[in-house]
């Protein structure tokens, strides 16, 4: 039994609906999956109907933004109640944000490429959570750049001149908002090194003691060191450990589905650590 913890969908910036990427999961041989799109919980209801369809299990998750002085920081959470007004508020506060913070990116790519926000809009699904992604898409249909990933290295990574930052809460706030909404707190892909600055074991021991409830340690992008360093704290701390491919789709990046995965006692773990909402399908016990 293998589960994929960490996957988006058109609702934020993957390139496939959420039932492609369920039936791409059953594809790919999972036992089932969690669709953790950044800052909206609007592609559940789809995906829960088709994993049922495929007699996958489906856990309702969600990759809250949030981050400190220095770093960014991507929050998962599993099973919580997407109602709660404390996740309502920092959900709609963290789209507005992205709308005005893409529209600012688009403006200073506008001054040296033929992009206009009309365009970029023609990649994003409607009510989706914007992102970078989006701005790589309008770049490539402008014959800018060949893919998403080319656009990232050459135009829209965080050193870059077009590069605009974006305010979020802390990731301590997060934690204690989705744990106060039933929902179970597990930081991703924190050991990234070449995303930006990674938080501190301090800053890691912070959230640990703010609820923060797991750690997703196999992810492409934790550098091996960064992995000891969590699988080290998760046994000290009796966190939870995930792996997951945080798949955007076949053409989105290249992370494919399954690429890493999560072992069914850690699963069972967050379904007994969840109490915001409901998984579906076949469960372990
Ligand atoms: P944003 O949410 O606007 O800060 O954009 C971050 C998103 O861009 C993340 O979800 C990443 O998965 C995605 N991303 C980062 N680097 C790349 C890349 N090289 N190719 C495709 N997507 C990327
Ligand atoms: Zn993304
Ligand atoms: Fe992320
Ligand atoms: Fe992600």
């Amino acid at each position: 039994m293998s589960f994929d913890l960490h996957t988006h969908s058109t609702v934020s910036d993957g390139t496939e609906a959420p039932a492609q990427v369920v039936s791409e999961a059953a594809r790919a041989g999972l036992t089932g999956l969690a669709l953790t799109d950044h800052d909206s919980h609007a592609g559940w209801d789809e995906a829960r109907v088709a994993a049922a369809e495929h007699g996958l299990v489906f856990l309702p998750g969600m990759e809250v933004t949030s981050k400190t002085a220095w770093a960014s920081v991507h929050m998962l959470s599993y099973l919580h109640d997407p109602l709660e007004p404390g996740m309502v508020e920092i959900n709609a506060e963290a789209r507005g944000g992205r709308v005005e913070r893409a529209k600012r990116i688009c403006e200073r790519l506008a001054e040296d490429f033929p992009i206009t926000w009309e365009l970029v809009l023609e990649h994003v699904s409607e009510g989706a959570s914007i992102g970078r992604p989006h701005l790589a898409d309008a770049l490539v249909a402008a014959g800018v750049v060949e893919n998403r990933g080319e656009a990232f290295e050459r135009f829209l990574h965080k050193n870059s001149r077009y590069y605009v930052d974006q305010q979020n809460p802390h990731p301590a706030e997060v934690v204690e908002r989705i744990r106060a909404a039933g929902g179970v707190p597990v930081i991703a892909h924190a050991m990234a090194g070449g995303r930006g600055n990674t938080l501190s074991l301090a800053e890691l021991e912070e959230l640990v003691e703010a609820g923060m409830l797991g750690v997703e340690v196999y992810h492409r992008d934790n550098t091996a060191q960064g992995q000891k360093l969590l699988l080290d704290l998760a046994a000290r701390h009796g966190l939870i450990v995930t792996g997951s491919s945080d798949y955007h789709g076949a053409v989105g990046k290249p992370n494919k589905l399954g690429e890493n995965t999560t072992s069914v006692d850690q699963l069972v773990r967050i379904l007994e650590a969840g109490s915001g909402n409901t998984a579906s399908g076949p469960l372990p016990h």
